[in-house]
């Protein structure tokens, strides 16, 4: 009897039944809608990214930006290879910071003078993926320019404190003065026209500059120095000679800017290697 009445019910309202239940349907779906579009989205900054080089390269590979991130060698046809002689000393890691702000790498030719004092230096120097290279132990032109046996013990003095702070024995070399210098000539006729085959014998490779900042002449300012380096900078390979050794207060202001304007003129920067383009000067003995 009370099944007939229920059935008797439902059939008589089928029709608003069905009505009642869409729009409790459509009003569920609409409401969940409206509280979805008022919640708060979550911000997504929109990455964009630099135009450069390693940017690319770290998009698509992130697992290398660690390794491609650190001072980035990158060869063009307007290459600067910055390059420190005499140190290292209290100004060093100062030039370091510059070069880590900058993210260019440089090519530093120690002598032992204050390495004992500056080992952590030298440490950073290779974990921050400069070269670390050769000038001499002792830099003292009266003694390393008397014979060979004299220059090579020199020079693997240095070699040998390096590799005990690094790990490594660099092949990279700088003659004090440069190849052409004339000095030696007092010490011992035709010396470096002998040390310089000898060096390429052992496979050693030596490096002399293309641009000197000439930092190493008297008293220069930072304004002196900018404009000697980026008034001879050119297409092809720049050595720039410069000098991290404890007067040099002058080379750090500067340093800065003439990252900055040869980056702004679409230079880039290297540091030297075995494969570098050997810039050799004339050998005057
Ligand atoms: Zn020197």
């Amino acid at each position: 009897m009370l099944k007939k009445n229920i059935k008797k019910y439902i059939g008589q309202y089928k029709i608003p039944i069905i009505i009642i239940f869409c729009l409790i349907f459509n009003i569920i779906i609409l409401s969940t809608y409206i509280i979805k579009l008022n919640s708060p989205k979550p911000k997504f900054k929109e990455i964009k990214p630099r135009i450069s080089f390693n940017q690319k390269l770290n998009y698509y590979k992130p697992k290398q930006i660690k390794i491609q991130n650190i001072n980035p060698s990158i060869i063009s046809n307007k290459t600067i290879y910055l390059t420190f002689d005499d140190g290292p000393s209290y100004l060093t890691e100062k030039i370091l910071n510059i070069l880590k702000q900058e993210n260019v790498p440089a090519t530093f030719f120690l002598t032992s003078r204050q390495i004992d004092k500056y080992k952590d230096v030298v440490k950073r120097m290779q974990a921050e993926n400069h070269t670390v290279a050769l000038h001499t132990s002792t830099h003292i032109y009266s003694y390393v320019y008397s014979s060979e046996d004299n220059y090579f013990n020199d020079l693997n003095q240095i070699r040998m404190q390096i590799y005990q702070i690094t790990g490594q024995k660099p092949r990279i070399v700088r003659l004090p003065g440069g190849s052409s210098n004339t000095i030696s000539k007092k010490y011992n006729q035709g010396i470096v026209t002998r040390i310089t085959s000898i060096l390429t014998e052992k496979d050693f490779y030596y490096f002399d500059w293309n641009i000197d900042s000439e930092d190493a002449n008297g008293n220069q300012t930072k304004e002196s120095i900018y404009s000697n380096v980026t008034n001879k900078i050119h297409n092809g390979t720049n050595i720039i000679l410069m000098h991290d050794s404890a007067t040099k207060q002058t080379t750090v202001e500067a340093l800065p800017y003439i990252i900055q304007y040869a980056k702004a003129n679409g230079y880039t920067f290297a540091k030297i290697t075995k494969n570098t383009p050997a810039i050799h000067h004339h050998i005057n003995n």
